[in-house]
C-alpha cells in the first residue's frame, strides 16, 4: 500500500497548511481516516483504508495516484484560500467539516472521558532548561515508558515545545504533548513553583513575562557568579552560562559546574553549602508574583497549578496559607502526586484540593534518568480527586 502512505503524506502536508485546523498529534494519528473518508467522497464508495481484498479500488488507485493527489491537494488548497478569507467568521468548508468529523471520534473525548490505564505526567524538563535530554530524547523517552500524556514545563521558558512538537509530528509519534511551562514566583519570601498547564505557547502577556523572567534568571546568574568568586571558586558563571547554552540559566547549571569542579561533592551539597537559600552566595531573585504567573498562565488560556507543594520545606499551616493565597489568585490546580511522596503527604494535599475546591495536577519533575524518579513512574490520581484535565 505505498501509494496509500504517499497519498497520506501528502494530504498530511496539505492538511496541515490549513488554518482552521490544529496542528496536532491527533490530526496525525486521524490521517488514515482523513485519506480514506476524502477518497470515499471522489470515488462514491465505501473504500476503506488498508482495505487491500477490494482489488478494483486499489488498482483504480494505484493507476490514477497521481490524479487522486492533484484533485486531493486542489480541492484542499482551494478549501484553504476560502477558509483564510472566511477564518474571521469561523466558518467551515464542507471539506473542513468533514475532517472535523473525522477527527471528533474518541480522540476529542480525550480529556473528559480519559480511558482507564492512560498514562499522564505533566511536569517534565528538558535542555531548554535544566532537564539532561533534549526534547526529542525527552519524546523518545516518553513512549519508550509508554506514557500516553507528557506536558513539558521547562522553567521560565517554552522553547522545547515546538521542537518537541515537530519531533512528534514529523515521526508520527503516538504521543500526545501538552503545552507547558514552570513559573518561579516569589511569595512571603519563598520560591514557589508555579506550573501552567495546556497554554498557548504564543501568548504575548505570556511572552512578555518569559522575557522578563529570562532577564531576572540572567540578572541572578551573573551576580551569583561573583558572589562564588569571592568564595574562591573562578570562572563558575561563564561554565554554567556555557552549560545552559540558549536555555533558561538555572542553579541546576551552577551546582553542576561546582561538582565538575570538585569544589562539592555532590550537586544537593553545593544548594546546602552555597546557593541554597541563606547560604554564601544565595542570591535573592526578583521572581514575578503568585498573582502574575496566574494571570498570565490564564491569559495564555492555560490552568495554573501549584508545583510540588510539598518540597518547599513549608510546614502544613504555611502551605495552608499558600494555597489559600493561590485560591485567591485564582488558582486551579495542586500538583497531588508526584514520586517519593509519602501516603500521608498525598492524603493532606488532597484534603487541600478537596477543601479549597482545586483540582488536582501530577507529574514526576522529570530532569534526568535517575534511580530514584523518571518519566510517569509512581503516577496514580487519587479517585476522590478532580483531575486538572478536566478543564480542558
Ligand atoms: P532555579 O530555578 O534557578 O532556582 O533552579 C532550581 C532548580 O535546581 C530546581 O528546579 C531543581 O531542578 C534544582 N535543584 C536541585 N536541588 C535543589 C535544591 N536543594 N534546592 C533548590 N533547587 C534544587
Ligand atoms: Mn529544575
Ligand atoms: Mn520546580
Ligand atoms: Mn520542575
Amino acid at each position: 500500500m505505498g501509494n496509500s502512505h504517499q497519498i497520506n503524506h501528502v494530504l498530511t502536508f496539505v492538511i496541515f497548511l490549513n488554518p482552521n485546523v490544529n496542528t496536532n498529534t491527533i490530526l496525525i494519528r486521524k490521517s488514515p481516516l482523513i485519506v480514506s473518508g476524502l477518497l470515499k467522497i471522489l470515488f462514491c464508495t465505501n473504500f476503506t483504508y488498508k482495505q487491500t481484498s477490494q482489488p478494483n479500488y486499489v488498482e483504480l488507485c494505484h493507476q490514477h495516484f497521481n490524479e487522486i493527489v492533484c484533485i486531493v491537494c486542489i480541492i484542499i488548497l482551494i478549501t484553504n484560500v476560502k477558509s483564510r478569507l472566511l477564518i474571521e467568521c469561523k466558518i467551515l468548508s464542507p471539506i473542513e467539516e468533514l475532517i472535523m468529523d473525522l477527527m471528533s471520534t474518541d480522540d476529542f473525548k480525550l480529556w473528559s472521558n480519559l480511558p482507564s490505564g492512560t498514562r499522564i505526567d505533566l511536569h517534565s524538563h528538558t535542555k531548554c532548561s535544566d532537564g539532561g535530554l533534549l526534547p526529542h530524547e525527552l519524546v523518545d523517552r516518553a513512549v519508550n515508558f509508554q506514557l500516553d500524556i507528557l506536558a513539558i514545563t521547562d522553567h521560565d521558558t517554552v522553547a522545547a515545545l515546538d521542537i518537541a512538537n515537530d519531533y512528534i509530528v514529523e515521526k508520527n509519534i503516538p504521543l500526545k504533548l501538552v503545552n507547558g511551562i514552570e513559573i518561579s514566583t516569589l511569595w512571603q519570601g519563598f520560591e514557589i513553583h508555579i506550573v501552567g498547564l495546556n497554554i498557548d505557547k504564543t501568548s504575548p502577556d505570556l511572552l512578555q513575562l518569559i522575557a522578563s523572567q529570562q532577564q531576572a534568571r540572567e540578572n541572578r546568574a551573573v551576580a551569583m557568579g561573583d558572589k562564588l568568586s569571592k568564595c574562591g571558586f573562578d570562572d563558575i558563571y561563564d561554565q554554567a552560562k556555557s552549560i545552559a547554552g540558549e536555555g533558561s540559566i538555572t542553579r541546576a547549571h551552577f551546582a553542576k559546574v561546582l561538582v565538575r569542579q570538585g569544589h562539592v561533592s555532590a550537586m544537593q551539597k553545593a544548594f546546602d553549602k552555597y546557593i541554597g537559600k541563606g547560604q554564601r552566595a544565595y542570591v535573592k531573585p526578583s521572581w514575578c508574583s503568585i498573582e502574575e504567573a496566574v494571570a498570565v498562565i490564564h491569559a495564555a488560556g492555560g490552568s495554573a497549578v501549584i508545583a510540588h507543594p510539598v518540597r518547599y520545606g513549608l510546614s502544613t499551616k504555611w502551605v495552608r496559607r499558600l494555597v489559600v493565597h493561590f485560591k485567591e489568585q485564582g488558582g486551579d490546580a495542586l500538583e497531588i502526586v508526584l514520586p517519593q511522596m509519602g501516603n500521608e503527604q498525598r492524603k493532606l494535599m488532597l484534603s487541600f484540593c478537596l477543601e479549597y475546591d482545586l483540582k488536582a495536577s501530577m507529574g514526576s519533575d522529570f530532569h534526568y534518568p535517575s534511580k530514584w524518579s523518571d518519566l510517569g513512574r509512581n503516577l496514580k490520581m487519587p479517585e476522590q480527586a478532580t483531575p486538572v484535565w478536566s478543564q480542558w
